[in-house]
């Protein structure tokens, strides 16, 4: 059972974030507190706080890509300056300069039964042919990149936690 209290300390503690990593959350309050209310209901569900307008499907490592902030909300804000859920905003739209506009889903469609292994949920990118991606050199350590805000670091293993957005170790790829 998820109180109010629960939904106000949530909500401050992603207000502060946001504030402090240079994020803006939308000015509407008693909206915030709806999404912050199904982020909570999502975790209690779930195990993890995934996107309160998107459906979740499976198991964490197949719906990674939405857990809050998701990998899209950085798009999102730079194209249309609120994330799909407008949970996030733009400086303009938290000004009043712009306003909130329905936006497109980034994500395409969740994921399906048995798409690529035969069983299971298949997780997404699973299919995904080997990107062309950056020319392998000679570098002491892989690079991973947090999929959410973009940070880049070189080491053995990815970060606990991305010292940019906050997010969890899980949500870093090898990028080279
Ligand atoms: S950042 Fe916005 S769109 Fe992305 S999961 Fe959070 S509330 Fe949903």
């Amino acid at each position: 059972m998820i109180s109010r209290f629960d939904v106000e300390r949530r909500y401050l503690a992603l207000k502060k974030e946001a504030e402090e990593n240079g994020y803006y959350l939308n000015p509407d309050e008693d909206f915030d507190k709806e999404l912050v209310h199904g982020l909570l209901s999502n975790r209690e569900r779930y195990g993890f706080e995934s996107c309160p307008c998107r459906l979740c499907v499976g198991p964490r490592e197949v719906n990674l890509d939405i857990i809050c902030p998701c990998d899209y909300r950085d798009s999102d804000l730079a194209e249309y300056g609120t994330c799909y859920c407008a949970l996030y905003v733009s400086g303009d739209v938290a000004s009043g300069k712009r306003p909130v506009e329905v936006i497109p889903d980034r994500r395409g469609p969740a994921p399906t039964e048995c798409v690529v292994h035969g069983e299971g949920v298949a997780p997404r990118g699973a299919a995904k042919p080997a990107a062309a991606g950056p020319v392998v050199g000679s570098l002491p350590y892989p690079v991973f990149r947090c999929r959410v805000c973009g940070y880049l670091c070189a080491r053995e293993e990815p970060p606990e936690k991305c010292p940019i957005c906050g997010a969890e170790k899980d949500r870093f790829e090898k990028f080279i």
